[in-house]
This record gives C-alpha cells, sequence and structure tokens, in this order.
C-alpha cells in the first residue's frame, strides 16, 4: 500500500457519503476521494418514491450533507466522474476520461441498478424506472397530466410510487407475476395485509400475470400486454422488478462476485486493500454464519462506517441485524431481522390486524426471526434483542399485547 495515496471512494450515494465522513471522524486527515457517476451531491433514495415524489419534502432534504462540508472536510467530491477500471495489483483506477488514479486503499460503493424488462416495448419514453432524482423528478410530472399508468412488479418500489400515484388522482393497475404483493420477501400472511391496503385505495391488484409487451403508438405508451391476451390500458408504466448489484467494476477487476461484491465480515473483498459496502456489497454477517446482501438504506447508514473504520486498520465485525422501513397511505412499518423465503414456519401476530396496529413476527422452532411493527412505534430496540439472543420464547406471550416485548 503507498501510504501517499489517497483513500478512494468509488460510488458518491449513502454508502459513500457515509465512508467519507467516518474517515475523518476517525481521525484520517490523508486525502480522500469521493467518485460519484451521477452529477449530485449524494443524496438519500427512500424519500424518491415518497416524500419528495408527493412534492412534501424539498430538495434540499435529500441531501447526505450540503456542498459546504465536502469542502470543510478536505473531501475530494468529484461528481458526473464513472469511474471505468480498475487494477487491483497497481491499485489503479480507471476514470471515463482517460485518466488514472492511484489509491493506497479502495472503497467500492457504487449500489445497485434497477432491472429492465426483457420484452418489446421496454425503451419507450413512457417506461419509467425509480433509482434517481431525475427519475422521481419526471414521475412527479407525469402524476400531474396521466389518469391511468400501469405498474409492473408489486415490490416496495412499486408499491410505494403506487400509493404516491393514488395521492395524486391517478388510477393504478398493479401487475405482479406472484399471487401477492411482496410474498418472497413478507410471506403470505403478510403481503395479504399489503394487498388489502392498496385494494382499499382504489388500485387494481392482478396477480400471477406475465408482461409480454408494452404497447405503443407514435412513440407513446398505450398499454400492456399479458400472456393472457388481455390488455391493460395505460398511459405510462413503472417497472420496478428489483435491482441488480453494480459489479460491473469489481469483476472486470477480477475480485469475487456472487451477486454482489464479497467481502469477508470486515467489509474486505478478495484483495486485501478493496472494500465494498453498501447495497453491492455480499459481506459475511457472523450473526447468520453466512454471506447476505442488504438492499436497504440502514445497512446504507451502518456498513460504510464499519468498511471505513477497517480502511484505517481497526478490527470490525459488522454484525448489525438487517432492518427496513417503508410508508404507504396512512401504514408505516418498521422491519427487523432476515428471513429467507420459507424460512420460518409460523407468523405470529400481536395486536389488530384489520386496523393496522400491529406486529407480526418470523419464527422458526419458537425462536424469533424478525418483527415487523406497522404503525407502532419505539419498538425495535426490543424486537433487535428478540432477533438477536435467538432465545425460543413462548409464542403465545408473543401474542399478547399485554405482555411487554423486553419481558419475552
Ligand atoms: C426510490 C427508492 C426508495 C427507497 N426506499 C427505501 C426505504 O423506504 N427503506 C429502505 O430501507 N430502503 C429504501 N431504499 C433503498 C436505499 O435507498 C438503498 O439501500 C441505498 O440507496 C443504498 O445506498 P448505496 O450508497 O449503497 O447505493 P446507491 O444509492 O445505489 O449509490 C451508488 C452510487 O454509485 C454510483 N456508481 C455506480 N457505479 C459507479 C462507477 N463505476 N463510477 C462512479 N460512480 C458509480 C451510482 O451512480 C450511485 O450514485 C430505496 C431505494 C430507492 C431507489
Amino acid at each position: 500500500m503507498d501510504a501517499t495515496a489517497p483513500h478512494v471512494i468509488v460510488g458518491a450515494g449513502l454508502a459513500g457519503a457515509q465512508a467519507a465522513r467516518t474517515l475523518r471522524e476517525e481521525g484520517y486527515q490523508g486525502p480522500l476521494v469521493l467518485i460519484g457517476e451521477e452529477d449530485e451531491l449524494p443524496y438519500e433514495r427512500p424519500p424518491l418514491s415518497k416524500g419528495y415524489l408527493l412534492g412534501k419534502d424539498p430538495r434540499e432534504k435529500i441531501y447526505v450533507h450540503p456542498a459546504a462540508w465536502y469542502q470543510e472536510q478536505r473531501i475530494d467530491l468529484r461528481p458526473g466522474t464513472s469511474v471505468t477500471g480498475l487494477d487491483p495489483a497497481a491499485h489503479r483506477l480507471t476514470l471515463a476520461d482517460g485518466s488514472t488514479l492511484d489509491y493506497a486503499r479502495l472503497l467500492l460503493t457504487t449500489g445497485a441498478a434497477p432491472r429492465r424488462l426483457p420484452v418489446p416495448g421496454a425503451a419507450l419514453d413512457g417506461v419509467h424506472h425509480l433509482r434517481r432524482v431525475e427519475e422521481s423528478d419526471r414521475l412527479r410530472t407525469l402524476f400531474r397530466t396521466a389518469r391511468r399508468i400501469a405498474v409492473i412488479g408489486a415490490g416496495w418500489i412499486g408499491l410505494e410510487v403506487t400509493a404516491a400515484a393514488r395521492a395524486a388522482g391517478v388510477e393504478v393497475t398493479v401487475l405482479e407475476a406472484a399471487e401477492l404483493p411482496l410474498l418472497r420477501v413478507l410471506g403470505r400472511e403478510v403481503a395479504e395485509v399489503f394487498a388489502q391496503l392498496h385494494r382499499e385505495n382504489g388500485v387494481e391488484l392482478r396477480f400471477g400475470v406475465q408482461v409480454t409487451e408494452i404497447l405503443g403508438a407514435d412513440g407513446a405508451v398505450t398499454g400492456v400486454q399479458l400472456a393472457d391476451g388481455a390488455v391493460v390500458p395505460a398511459e405510462a408504466v413503472l417497472v420496478g422488478i428489483g435491482v441488480r448489484p453494480n459489479t460491473a467494476l469489481a469483476e472486470q477487476a477480477g475480485l469475487a462476485v456472487a451477486d454482489g461484491i464479497s467481502t469477508d465480515e470486515q467489509l474486505r473483498s478478495s484483495d486485501p486493500d478493496v472494500f465494498a459496502a453498501g447495497d453491492v456489497a455480499r459481506a459475511h454477517h457472523p450473526l447468520y454464519g453466512r454471506a447476505i446482501r442488504v438492499e436497504h438504506w440502514a445497512n446504507a447508514v451502518h456498513q460504510p462506517r464499519a468498511a471505513a473504520r477497517a480502511m484505517l486498520g481497526q478490527e470490525v465485525a459488522y454484525d448489525r441485524v438487517p432492518y427496513f422501513f417503508t410508508d404507504q397511505y396512512d401504514l408505516g412499518m418498521e422491519y427487523t431481522g432476515y428471513v429467507e423465503p420459507d424460512g420460518y414456519d409460523r407468523v405470529v401476530f400481536r395486536g389488530d390486524v384489520a386496523g393496522r396496529e400491529f406486529i407480526a413476527f418470523w419464527t422458526a422452532g419458537g425462536r424469533v426471526l424478525a418483527g415487523m411493527n406497522v404503525n407502532i412505534w419505539d419498538v425495535t430496540d426490543p424486537i433487535r434483542e428478540l432477533v438477536r439472543s435467538g432465545r425460543v420464547v413462548d409464542l403465545d406471550r408473543l401474542a399478547d399485547p399485554d405482555v411487554p416485548l423486553g419481558e419475552l
């Protein structure tokens, strides 16, 4: 490692900005470069499908730090700059303009990008994806004039955009290949809650359908063709069928990649001077005894902080219990834990499910794997504790709102 070269972070999203901050907080005074291909200061994405999309949150609110902060911290922030090559042996990056940049240690926080629908018509002008702020701006403009849109994919992004469209008075048809929304993440029991929520808000939900084409006339979207012959009329389409980690750079450099950049619990990749964190990292998780990749805000807040400390030679083991949240209509929820599809044997409800004020617990053999609090607040600490402890609990008491969670 060349100690005079800068530490470099590639990917100026939330994870990149958090890592830069931690390097300074931990006393690293040397040169620090933060490179991002978007022409923006690092910003947070959750508002893009919620408050910002609804026009409630102003643009300034999405930024992780104001522009002046990067100068004060002597962080060489380079927006609008793509890194196109990585040579780990030479500790050298190549930028899109052909110039090179040497690093002492490198952190890859390149995030993820929306999957594209592999059908005819997917490149029409009225087909939207949502990852970047300008895509949220386009959707907001669309909602001012559109009467009817189709949302392909009933995952988090699809459902949040649906809720925002409904708030703007737009008719929405949601098209989903599975039998329920969010089925793979939540399982049948809780997926039903989200289906009911959207039905009550006037959304047409069509499950078990296959999209074969996006139909257009004169370059504009007119509808969606389904495999069963039906055509769903729509003036625009939002495709929300998941994301792919941005691993191209790591792959080209020969780093170990398996649906994400493989790292150990210190967030170190297969090269000792290259680290990865945030949506792009598949990190070994000590609590689960295997590598997992988490595509959520809280992971992009905390994991890069651990990676930054590891870059400075500190002993770290990133073992936080995964956490995420969503807001749709009047439903706000937090989910703490990690469950693979079919990885649980029983869902235990505590509270009023029909009234949407409850906690759901995914359990296996009496152990709590995850908990989701819906319109109930300040309970993530005891839920996290239950998950982390791995204790077998009495499921009747777990279901009883009169038993404090801390007593379980
Ligand atoms: C609309 C939306 C709503 C969301 N809502 C929630 C929510 O409610 N709750 C929740 O928990 N999570 C939510 N998330 C997920 C959360 O935003 C992500 O987990 C988080 O953004 C991940 O941060 P990151 O920094 O790892 O990656 P990213 O945010 O993807 O940032 C990576 C950056 O790296 C840049 N980059 C990639 N390759 C290169 C390269 N070669 N050279 C230079 N730059 C490069 C990218 O352009 C990008 O700017 C939401 C995401 C979206 C899109």
